[in-house]
C-alpha cells in the first residue's frame, strides 16, 4: 500500500524512516539534519562506528541504525545521487536507494516505511523526475507484496506534495 503525506518525516508513525544521508554519514542539513536533531547523538555514534568499519556508504546503497530518541524501530540511511544534468546514471542510483531501503525493511520484518523525497533538496534532482523514479520503483518492488508493506512518501514542500498527488491520482 502506498500513502502520501505532507510534513516532517520525524513525525511519521511508520516502523522505520529513511534518511537522505551523505556518504560520510555525518549528518548535514535538510532532512538529514532534522532526523539527527530528533534522534540525538546515539545515531551519530552508530554512524561513526559503521564508517570506521566500512569507510563510506556509496551512492545508492543503504544501511540501518537504531532510531535513537525517536519512537521508530530504526532509521535507514541511504545516499541519493547528486544531480549532474542526467548524464551520471542518476535515475538508476536513485531507484537503488528506494530498492535497497525496502530490502532492509523487509529483511527486518517491518510492515511500514516512510521515505522523504531523496535527492530533491541540495542534491538538486528535478522534482518531477525524482517522483517518477520513486513511485515507479516502489510500485514495481511491492508488486504482489502490496499487503505486506505500507510505504509512505512524506513530502516536506508543497511542490513535491502536488507532484506526488498528481502522479498517484489523489486529490
Ligand atoms: P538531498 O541531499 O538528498 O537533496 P535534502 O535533505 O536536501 O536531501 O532534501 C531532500 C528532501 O527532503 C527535500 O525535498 C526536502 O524538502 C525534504 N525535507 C527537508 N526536511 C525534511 C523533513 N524534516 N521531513 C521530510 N522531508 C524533509
Amino acid at each position: 500500500m502506498i500513502k502520501l503525506s505532507l510534513g516532517d518525516i520525524t513525525n511519521s508513525t511508520a516502523d522505520v524512516i529513511v534518511n537522505a544521508a551523505n556518504s560520510a554519514l555525518r549528518g548535514g542539513g535538510g532532512v538529514d539534519g532534522a532526523i539527527h536533531r530528533a534522534a540525538g547523538p546515539i545515531i551519530v555514534e552508530e554512524c561513526k562506528a559503521w564508517i570506521s568499519k566500512n569507510k563510506e556508504l556509496p551512492t545508492g546503497k543503504a544501511m540501518m541504525t537504531s532510531a535513537g530518541k525517536l519512537p521508530h524501530k530504526g532509521i535507514i540511511h541511504t545516499v541519493g545521487p547528486m544531480w549532474e544534468g542526467g548524464v551520471a546514471n542518476e535515475d538508476q542510483l536513485l531507484a537503488e536507494c528506494y530498492i535497497n531501503a525496502l530490502h532492509i525493511a523487509f529483511e527486518n520484518g517491518f510492515s511500514s516505511i516512510a521515505f522523504p523525497n531523496i535527492s530533491t533538496g541540495v542534491y538538486g534532482f528535478p522534482k518531477r523526475d525524482a517522483a517518477d523514479v520513486a513511485i515507479c520503483t516502489v510500485q514495481n518492488f511491492l508488486g504482489s507484496r502490496k499487503e505486506q508493506m505500507k510505504v509512505s512518501f512524506v513530502c516536506f514542500d508543497d511542490e513535491n506534495f502536488e507532484i506526488y498527488k498528481s502522479i498517484l491520482g489523489e486529490d
